[in-house]
């Protein structure tokens, strides 16, 4: 299992983008004006910039968990 996982609630994605500013190696504009997620399964290497993604989103609609602890980070 990965250390982290992302959770991302796409309908309630309002199409910002600040998550794909913020990181675009792991997300990406979809042609209907929402995001997707590239990998959700994540490792410490990917966590800073995936949970700068998470911040950044205004809806709050990414959520990234530590699947050792079962802390939700964001
Ligand atoms: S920042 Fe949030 S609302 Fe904006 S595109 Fe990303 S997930 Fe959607």
């Amino acid at each position: 299992m990965a250390k982290y996982t992302i959770t991302f609630d796409r309908d309630g994605c309002i199409g910002a983008a600040a998550c794909v500013s913020e990181n675009e190696a792991n997300w990406r504009m979809g042609t209907d004006g929402k995001a997707d997620v590239l990998k959700r399964d994540i490792e410490e290497d990917e966590l800073a910039a995936n949970k700068a993604a998470a911040e950044a989103c205004p809806v709050g609609v990414i959520h990234i968990m530590d699947n050792e602890t079962g802390e939700r980070l964001v």
